[in-house]
């Protein structure tokens, strides 16, 4: 059996700018500061580090004492996203990725699972939208961890548990469109896919360590399946 563990945002879809705008309005909420996410990138990063980034680059802490502020900005957070992501203009689900997970999730061979640093309840709203939650029975996610690596490995534990079998590493591809994605699958031990569809080029995702990159799921998928399974 393979697991293919899909990052959610560049990866899947893009919300448009949905969670960006629900951030901004929980700072704005919280401690009444416009713009918060102005100059921090969350590309690829856990949404707890994206908020310990806000409070670091906005009020100068970085102390174990303000993980009751991460939490209170990432219950802000979502009491913002769901209107945001229903909202957002230019919300999308990727080129060919509804087709690849129709086709992967008929197979008995494949599981699919998500690796994500998205809060889970987060990830299942921006999913939502594009009716993708139906795909990804489990995953890993940002409130499994704040380490990518760590919540790569437990989505890879949450399958085990799933399926009643170890998946050997060499069947497990983490599949993202930053270097972060690149290396935490690195880290834990398995093989890697980089997808151009965020602000990353396959050259730069190549030379982050994937061990494959494409283009999208459309251009791509042809190789992508002969590089995640028949190889
Ligand atoms: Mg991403």
């Amino acid at each position: 059996m393979k697991l293919l563990l899909f990052d959610l945002d560049q990866t899947l879809i893009n919300t448009g700018g949905a969670g960006l705008r629900a951030l901004d309005r929980a700072c704005l909420h919280l401690f009444g500061i416009s713009n918060a996410m102005q100059g921090i990138s969350p590309h690829g990063k856990t949404d707890p580090a994206i908020a310990r980034e806000i409070l670091r680059v906005r009020f100068d802490k970085h102390t174990p004492e303000s993980n009751g502020e991460i939490r209170l900005i990432l219950d802000a957070y979502l009491s913002f996203l769901k209107e945001e992501v229903e909202a957002s203009a230019k919300y999308r689900v990727l080129p060919g990725i509804t087709s690849i997970l129709d086709e992967m999730s008929a197979r008995k061979d494949v599981a699919l699972g998500l690796a994500t640093g998205n809060l889970e309840t987060g990830a299942r709203i921006k999913l939502d939208r594009g009716r993708m939650n139906r795909y990804f029975a489990f995953g890993g996610f940002g409130s499994d961890s704040e380490d990518r690596t760590e919540l790569v490995r437990k989505a890879a534990e949450k399958a085990a548990a799933q399926y009643g079998k170890t998946i050997p590493a060499s069947d497990i591809f983490v599949i993202g469109d930053t270097p972060l994605d690149i290396d935490a699958g690195k880290r834990a031990g398995f093989q890697t896919v980089g997808v151009a569809t965020g602000s990353y080029s396959m050259e730069q995702l190549l030379d982050s360590g994937a061990n494959v990159a494409i283009p999208d799921f459309d251009q791509g998928r042809d190789y992508f399946l002969r590089s995640t399974f028949v190889a």
